[in-house]
């Protein structure tokens, strides 16, 4: 087996990287607007009821319109998924992985097309469609090792006479709840990780991004993948998100999303249901307040670049985006005008142009959030770029800073998940820490000095699941730097990491006497 490596990102400078991107846009053009069905045991099953996804960056293109399922689909899906279960444990660990493995495959050959339907469904710039492709193949190609590396357990002592194993074995019924902003490596790392470890998962993709999934149940599919180990069953939070969530047969909830939900879910879980009998298992990735520290003794240009390069990625709707930055006086003017600068420079439009650095948000509730804390955020900051919003033809809203803002101030601790960055003064390195850990999340953060003894005094203080010293704080590689956070982040389960697959298992002593 070839050893783990991350897949490379794209090189669009060279032309025929950038004709094969061109050429999948208009592969995925050539079907918009189709209609996809449920999978349930392998079944299509269309229904009446549909959801429809749009291009965020011009809103009246259907990406496709998906059959929504209701509850008593929901019901359908789960006793194949309970009944599935019963001999996809049993398959060996290795072909599991095989089935992952060739699944990086196909994508890696349908690399392009899958990108380009992530710049019309999620409205992604081509080189954050290309990362985002690129952490799926990743997935696939880490967790099918890993689960080569675990499959025969733990070694555990044996006294004389004894002969003892420590053995992970599968759960049960997984609920899969992934979202919008990583519709493709999120989902489809999720799904993975609960399928190669012998569960069998019922997927619930968010509503705006359903397409890209089924595109990769169908891959899973080709892969080898048996019917009914992973079900399709796109619907509505409230009908069937908790239908699920509730189900006494449900054995655990992988979710990523916001903060509320992650909670609602959380505390449905914990209720037991007449005839469950264990207790269901949450693995939460939610939301984030990350910032960027930076000291007096940094590279300042390094700093500005890493805050807007965090700070509107993908319109900062990453959990891992920069939404605070927080500078030590004695650089502060200088850092603020540099990052003035060049977010002042930055390129907004359709993503399907590659000029452009910056797109839109998701949907019309996201641009309506964003636009509110914008309003917000003029009364308390100094707005130095940005502040703008146009939702005509999509939900296009302009990189915004704001400067001098308040340690307290409502954009400097809620939760923002659009192209606003909120900028604080700090009167020394002790105190830009302070800041930076006022806040309920713990997701990622990251610290520009060349003062070592700062920069270790931060990684023992700085309190986030993620912490990168100069460089910007987003992009995450799976298998290089595990991704989760503390606190109201979520549970800490970190994606990519070396522990992530044994959160979807439990682990059996048997003890024999010989
Ligand atoms: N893993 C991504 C990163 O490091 C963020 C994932 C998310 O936003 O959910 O940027």
């Amino acid at each position: 087996m070839i050893p783990y490596k991350h897949e490379p990102f794209t090189d669009f400078t060279q032309q025929e990287n950038k004709d094969a991107y061109l050429a999948g846009l208009k592969l995925v053009d050539s079907y918009l607007g189709q209609d996809y069905p449920l999978i349930i045991g392998g079944e299509r099953i269309t229904t009446e009821d549909k959801i429809v996804s749009y291009n965020p960056a011009k809103k009246t293109e259907v990406i496709g319109r998906v059959s929504k399922a209701s509850r008593d689909l929901a019901e359908k899906a789960m006793q194949i998924a309970d009944e599935t279960f019963k001999t996809w444990k049993k398959v060996d660990p290795a072909i599991r992985a095989d089935v992952l493995f060739k699944a990086a495959a196909i994508i890696r050959r349908r690399k392009f097309e899958f990108s380009a339907l992530l710049t019309k469904e999620a409205g992604k710039p081509w080189n954050e469609a290309d990362a985002d492709t690129a952490e799926a193949i990743d997935f696939l190609e880490y967790y099918g090792r890993q689960m080569l590396r675990i499959k025969g357990g733990q070694p555990v002592e044996s006294r004389p006479g004894e002969y003892n194993r420590y053995d992970y074995i599968p759960l049960g019924v997984g609920i899969v709840i992934s979202p919008w902003n990583f519709p493709f490596a999120i989902m489809a790392g999720t799904t993975v990780a609960a399928v190669v470890t012998g569960n069998t998962v019922l997927l619930k993709p968010a509503s705006t991004t359903p397409v890209v999934a089924y595109k990769f149940i169908e891959v899973l599919e080709e892969a080898g993948l048996p019917a009914g180990v992973v079900n399709y069953v796109p619907g509505s939070g409230a009908e069937v998100g908790d239908y699920l969530v509730d189900h006494p047969r449900t054995r655990f909830i992988s979710f990523t999303g916001s903060r509320d939900v992650g909670l609602r879910i959380n505390q449905r879980a914990s209720v037991l249901n007449d005839g469950q009998i264990w207790i269901k298992r949450v693995i939460a990735e939610m939301g984030g307040k990350d910032t960027i520290v930076v000291d007096k003794e940094a590279d300042l240009e390094l700093a500005a670049q890493s805050i807007v390069k965090s700070a509107f990625g993908f319109s900062g709707q990453k959990c891992s985006a920069c939404s605070r930055a927080v500078i030590v006086e004695d650089v502060y003017e200088q850092v603020v005008n540099r990052v003035e600068e060049l977010t002042k420079a930055l390129t907004v439009g359709d993503p399907a142009d590659p000029s452009n650095f910056m797109a839109t948000v998701i949907d019309q509730a996201a641009f309506n959030k964003v636009t509110e804390y914008i309003e917000i955020g003029k009364g308390e900051g100094r707005l130095v770029a940005g502040g703008t919003a146009d939702d005509s033809v999509g939900y296009f809203v302009h990189p915004t800073v704001f400067a001098d803002v308040a340690p307290s101030a409502r954009i400097m601790k809620e939760e923002i998940f659009g192209p606003v960055v909120a900028i604080a003064k700090a009167k020394d390195f002790d105190e830009a820490i302070e800041i930076a850990n006022d806040t309920e999340y713990g997701l990622t953060g990251a610290v520009i000095t060349s003062n070592r003894f700062n920069q270790e005094k931060a990684r023992e203080e700085f309190h986030v699941g993620n912490l990168y010293f100069n460089r910007g704080c987003t992009g995450a590689i799976v298998g290089y730097q595990p991704f989760g956070g503390f606190n109201m982040s979520g549970t800490d389960s970190k994606a990519g990491g070396p522990d992530y697959l044994q959160l979807h298992m439990q682990a059996k002593t048997t003890s024999e006497m010989l």
